[in-house]
């Protein structure tokens, strides 16, 4: 059995009962509600078109529909990507603005993201223009222009209340992950590790794990290692880089992914925030864990 979920960016709740409730009727549907505003779902809507007719009613309005089956609904396993998904920036991107070497990094990244460079190039070309940076400037860069995305601490608490594991993966490095993933408050990560020479960054990368294959890798081992069917899982991310686990995972969402990727992802969340992934899961604003 599916259901339909319509979910609207909690900072701009823009889904009224009219437009719900037309949904509903021409999808052929129950309704429930799961956020008054914010979000609905329509339990095993009748209609093969379901999610075109959906998407036509909604037009311009910033809200958005995703079809999802009810088995296995709730999830076990979450895998978030960091930059740009569980935070608003992209910290390599951050560290080479500190370095004075913003322009020429930035257009590495975006080639990166958009999946037009490969993912191992792209890292240690920009990691080359890196080398300097001290440790200092790593910790202020973390400290003073990182921001966490919106409804990252409810999704994951949530979810870890529910039973759930969490782990970011980044494609980026344990400097920024670890603490990142400590704030937020997710149960493991994994990212990649820059090499220094004393205090600074030598240019090179000491270890790079979490490459696209490496983020599919980390979903497998850690379904595997709990006994749990790929099907309980969840995985997000932003980037080409993320598509494999997007991919493979029970619930793959591309949020506020750049065009080429969000086409490619099973689900795409174009304007709600983190928490548009708990109402997928069937969860009601009144069961977040925040
Ligand atoms: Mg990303």
């Amino acid at each position: 059995m599916l259901v339909l979920v319509l979910v609207a960016n909690p900072a701009e709740p823009d889904l009224n009962d009219l437009l719900a409730a037309r949904v509903a009727r021409e999808v052929g549907g129950t309704l429930n509600w799961l956020a008054r505003s914010i979000a609905c779902e329509i339990e095993a809507p009748k209609s093969s078109e379901a999610l075109s007719i959906a998407r036509e009613l909604v037009g311009g309005h910033p809200i958005d529909c995703v079809l999802v089956p009810k088995k296995h609904r709730r999830k076990k396993l979450l895998l978030a990507d960091m930059d740009s998904t569980m935070i608003n920036e992209e910290c390599i991107d951050k560290l080479a603005d500190a370095h004075g070497v913003g322009p020429q990094v930035a257009a590495i990244t975006d080639k990166a993201m958009r999946g037009e460079i490969n993912f191992t190039d792209a890292l240690n070309e920009r990691v080359m223009l890196l080398k300097g940076v001290s440790r200092k400037t790593i910790d202020l860069v973390r400290r003073l222009h990182i921001t966490f995305a919106p409804g990252g601490r409810a999704l994951v608490h949530t979810m870890k209340a529910h039973g759930a594991h969490t782990a970011l993966v980044s494609g980026g490095f344990d400097e920024f992950a670890k603490p990142i993933a400590d704030r937020i408050g997710f149960d493991e990560f994994a990212a990649n590790r820059l090499e220094f020479e004393g205090d600074a960054l030598s240019g090179k990368v000491a270890s790079l794990r979490i490459n696209p294959a490496g983020k599919l890798n980390e979903l497998i081992s850690l379904a595997s290692a709990r006994g749990m069917d790929i099907s309980q899982t969840l995985a997000v991310g932003d980037g080409a880089n993320d598509l494999p686990m997007i991919d493979s995972a029970g619930l793959g969402v591309a949020l506020h992914a750049k065009p080429g990727v969000a086409a490619r992802a099973p689900v795409r969340i174009d304007h709600g925030d983190l928490t548009s992934l708990l109402y997928l899961q069937g969860y009601n604003g009144e069961e977040f864990v925040l």
